[in-house]
């Protein structure tokens, strides 16, 4: 049985001291353990920004594709070997700008990826520029008089695209962090976990400080209930997205897996892909 020493590469990661992806790191590496894989049965697929380096410092199959497109690549790795546990990682640059499309389709898609995004409300790889999560009137080197757009509620929007699984965590708690992770690769279905992994070179506002002061974690609140969509974007909208821990899961949602007619048996290369019409209508 592996450990998470097991996941580990002799790659030194090259991000700055005190960066919140190490922690998402470590916790890849402890939830993959944990749910017993070993590194031969886990591919972890990363687009371009600081955190898009995660590929490449685990020990396990890796890929580190082009900017915005970690999600289809990943799907395609998926759908090509459905026996390999599926990571796809990046940055809120990588996924909610140029990836945003990816992001949205993959969610209403529901293949069996874990989608992880280390979620620093800025870009870090380029040395400082706004993202689509930076706050209006955030002030960085492309926008000196503070940014004049508003940041995406990246989790509502999750839920609204028909999300089964979506959740949120803080670098700064590995011990939830890994357990979110856990349930997400769990999941039959397309996981969505974002990450509120600090930037402390180029973010001077959200810092790990910030973020302690502002996160509320579900697990306070009394009552809530992950499986009530509506709960859930109210929480998120009464406290400006700032919670943590499991936000929404529909167990009963069916992966593109289990719709597509035959994949189980047989590799997808070696399919004529129809809906299988019978469980289709049971849906309707
Ligand atoms: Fe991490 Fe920011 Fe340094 Fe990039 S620039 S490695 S995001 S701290
Ligand atoms: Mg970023």
């Amino acid at each position: 049985m592996s450990t998470f020493k097991d996941f580990r590469n002799n790659i030194k990661p090259n991000w700055c001291p005190g960066c919140g992806d190490f922690s998402v790191q470590a916790a890849i590496q402890r939830a993959a353990a944990n749910v017993g894989l070993e590194p031969e049965n886990l591919a972890v697929v990363s687009g371009i920004g600081c955190s898009g380096r995660i590929s490449g410092y685990i020990n396990s199959y890796g890929f580190h594709g082009i900017h915005g497109r970690s999600l289809p690549i990943a799907q395609g790795v998926k759908m090509a070997n459905r026996d390999l546990t599926v990571i796809a990682s990046g940055g809120d640059g990588d996924g909610f700008a140029i990836g945003m499309g990816h992001t949205v389709h993959a969610i209403r898609r529901n293949i069996d990826v874990t989608y992880i995004v280390m979620d620093n409300q800025i870009y870090g790889l380029t040395k400082g520029q706004t993202s689509p999560r930076s706050e209006m009137g955030f002030k960085t080197k492309s926008t000196p008089t503070g940014s004049i757009e508003s940041a995406i509620g990246i989790m509502e929007l999750a839920i609204s695209a028909g999300a089964g699984f979506v959740a949120q965590s803080f670098s700064s708690d590995l011990k939830e962090l890994t357990s979110i992770i856990e349930q997400g690769i769990n999941h039959k279905g397309f996981s969505f976990i974002n990450v509120f992994s600090p930037c402390v070179t180029f973010n001077k506002v959200n810092t790990y400080e910030w973020f302690k002061e502002n996160i509320v974690k579900l697990d306070s609140i009394e009552g809530y209930d992950p499986t009530s969509r509506a709960q859930a974007v109210n929480t998120l909208m009464e406290h400006n997205g700032l919670v943590t821990g499991l936000i929404y899961q529909n167990k009963e949602r069916p992966s593109y897996e289990q719709l597509v007619h035959g994949f189980k048996e047989t590799p997808l290369v070696n399919q004529d892909i129809t809906l299988e019409k019978d469980t289709f209508d049971q849906l309707l």
